[in-house]
């Protein structure tokens, strides 16, 4: 079975929340990992990128907006959606986070209800290939709810990393990214995987596609893409 879940990060400092956030992430069918500062939320996503991050706006170390700011200003993670979370409901303070590039906002005391539906209108709105819906190219379907992927409505068997990928090329068509794009956006982490590595699950991809291997071009000395033509 491919795991594919979701990485939402929680960077808060009240326990009793925390708890509560988690609880509701997972029952949703999402992974969360939850921080108590701003240093230790830096230092996560510098490791592994999360799919998302609810951040609250008073932490012990420095503000969430201060940490924002941060995410916002470095070009690794300025497209990260971040959903701001914060005790008051002074209007003020929802500017300044929209302001500062927070992509929704939601006032304490919420329900987990309201989270989940601002979290799932988010993810479609900033991350398409997280849609529940079936996505495919020429001959080529998959299914991102059982995460199987089939040729010609047979199943065929492929690894984590080029499920990862294709999943991103089909929710990405026609466009081409540079081996450490993809690296940064399939992979989400800089650090463990090298360059070339991406041309060696490129290989692999192409492999199990069989005859459907002309879906994945290679764009000389730029980097490879998904197209029908
Ligand atoms: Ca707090």
């Amino acid at each position: 079975m491919v795991a594919d879940k979701t990485t939402i990060l929680v960077v808060e400092d009240e326990p009793a929340i925390v708890e509560l956030v988690s609880f509701a992430l997972r029952e949703a069918g999402w992974n969360p990992v939850a921080v108590n500062n701003a240093g230790d939320a830096w230092d996560f996503i510098q490791r592994r990128l999360p799919h998302m991050i609810l951040l609250d706006w008073m932490l012990p170390d420095q503000t969430g907006l201060r940490l924002l700011s941060r995410i916002r200003a470095d070009r690794n993670f300025n497209e990260l959606p971040v959903i701001m979370l914060t005790a008051k409901s002074m209007e003020e303070d929802k500017i300044a986070g929209l302001d500062n590039g927070a992509d929704d906002y939601i006032t304490k005391p919420f329900s987990p209800r309201e989270l989940t539906a601002r979290i799932n209108a988010l993810l479609r709105r900033k991350r398409p290939d997280h849609s529940q819906s079936m996505m495919r190219a020429g001959e080529v379907t998959l299914d991102p709810v059982s995460c199987n992927v089939s040729l010609k409505d047979q199943k065929i068997d492929i690894g984590h990393a080029e499920f990862k990928l294709l999943k991103f090329f089909l929710a990405h068509p026609d466009r081409v990214f540079s081996r450490s794009q993809l690296l940064d956006k399939v992979w989400g982490d800089h650090v463990v995987i090298e360059e070339r590595t991406v041309d060696v699950h490129v290989l692999r991809l192409r492999k199990v596609l069989k005859e459907a291997e002309y879906l994945i071009k290679t764009v000389r000395s730029v980097g490879y893409m998904l197209s029908e033509k």
